[in-house]
């Protein structure tokens, strides 16, 4: 499977154009085919970083990878399913970005039970470009990918979902700084710097290879009296119960993402985000169409010619219905206002009902009968091949093709 760019580069999806560079440099120069010679594996990790960085470094080929994944920049491997953003997955906060780029911004056009969920969710800042900068220093917790299913009735109207999530978080025992004492110093091998320089000799001259501090892993800060409980890590496996406003109107595979709701830095480093895919379980009675929604109804043919009111369900309990007299097979009728809320803007698509003649699978002797009666009713039955609406048949087909 292909690997996330932002995680191959070990940055956060918010992170801006320095912290991208910055990373790729040092992961470059990590895997440098002069630095690692005859090693298959840093060739391969040289590789992709090198692929991370062609798109994430280009403002338009990002923008196609955050929505689409590894297929909106082209990339083959998005096979196996292209990991969790996959072709057609988009991020539910761009879409507000470019509805809000529509419609000047605000977010003011979405007034939909007590304002937006985005505000509580993204603290209101998702106007715009939307991306947030993060704190540059330390090292990045990583993002969390959760999936969620939804129903179609929670879809419908938009859903506060608390879920809890495995995920690290800051130990408790440091406080997340990765020491008893919480003190840190300057690395010695670095200098604070968290890079070394080699200078190599080569028959064509001297090199110097710039890499990150083997000692602080590129932090330039070591811990001093290591935490016991998290081995100076700074952070621990543990369980947060998380609040996630689902807007109404989402697809299957849309994602939301919750920036610094992902894992816990080390040592203090800012949290990554937590990516919640979405997915929506089929219902057993509707099917989607967009907003609208569809249900078969089958009614007796009777009722079909003569109209008649049904009960029928909805998203939200059952309605009334009109079947108008003489509806045809496959006909659609419509109940307003009664499919999904729009996920932009306000109000709710439709539902509509398809109906067709229920055929019964067996009848009784006396239904026979009865049928049998109908038969003889060129009116009720044109195609019959007794004898007498035969004829009337072949009068209404001269009639067709003269
Ligand atoms: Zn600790
Ligand atoms: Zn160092």
């Amino acid at each position: 499977m292909k690997k996330d760019y932002y995680e191959v580069l070990g940055v956060g999806r918010s992170a801006d154009k320095d912290e991208i560079k910055k990373a790729y440099r040092k992961l470059a120069l990590k895997y440098h085919p002069d630095k690692n010679p005859d090693n298959k594996e840093a060739e391969e990790q040289f590789k992709e970083v090198n692929e991370a960085y062609e798109v994430l470094s280009n403002d338009d080929k990002r923008r196609r990878y955050d929505q689409f994944g590894h297929a909106g920049v082209g990339s083959s491997a998005a096979s196996s399913g292209g990991g969790q953003y996959g072709a057609g997955y988009g991020d539910i906060n761009d879409i507000f970005s470019a509805f809000n780029d529509m419609f000047g911004g605000g977010g003011g056009g979405r007034t939909r039970g007590g304002g937006s969920p985005f505000e509580d969710m993204f603290g209101g800042g998702f106007s715009g470009g939307g991306r947030r900068g993060r704190a540059s220093t330390g090292i990045h917790g990583t993002d969390l990918k959760i999936r969620l299913k939804l129903t179609l009735e929670e879809i419908a109207k938009g859903v506060e979902k608390t879920l809890k999530i495995k995920k690290q978080i800051a130990c408790q025992e440091c406080g997340g700084s990765g020491s008893k004492t919480g003190k840190s110093e300057t690395c010695q091998t670095c200098h604070g710097t968290g890079e070394v320089r080699q200078a190599s000799k080569t028959m064509f001259g001297q090199f110097v290879n710039i890499a990150a501090c083997p000692t602080c892993g590129g932090e330039g800060q070591v811990v001093k009296d290591r935490c016991t409980s998290c081995y100076g890590e700074g952070i621990k496996q543990g369980e947060v119960t998380v609040k996630i406003n689902v807007p109404a109107g989402v697809q299957d595979g849309n994602y939301l993402t919750l920036r610094g709701q992902g894992n816990a830095g080390p040592r203090g480093g800012a949290s990554g985000d937590l990516i919640v895919v979405l997915e929506e379980i089929p219902h057993d009675l509707f099917k989607r169409d967009g907003d609208d929604i569809i249900y078969d109804l089958s009614i007796g043919f009777p009722d079909l010619v003569m109209g008649t009111k049904i009960d029928v369900p909805t998203l939200e309990g059952h309605v009334k219905l009109t079947i108008p007299p003489v509806t045809q097979p496959n006909t659609m009728l419509r109940i307003t206002g009664k499919g999904i809320g729009h996920l932009k803007g306000s109000g709710f698509g439709d539902q509509y009902v398809r109906v067709n003649v229920f055929v019964p699978k067996e009848v009784s002797a006396r239904e026979k009968e009865m049928l049998k009666e109908l038969k003889k009713s060129p009116g009720i039955c044109p195609t019959s091949s007794d004898s007498e609406s035969e004829k009337s048949f072949f009068e209404k087909a001269k009639d067709i093709f003269s």
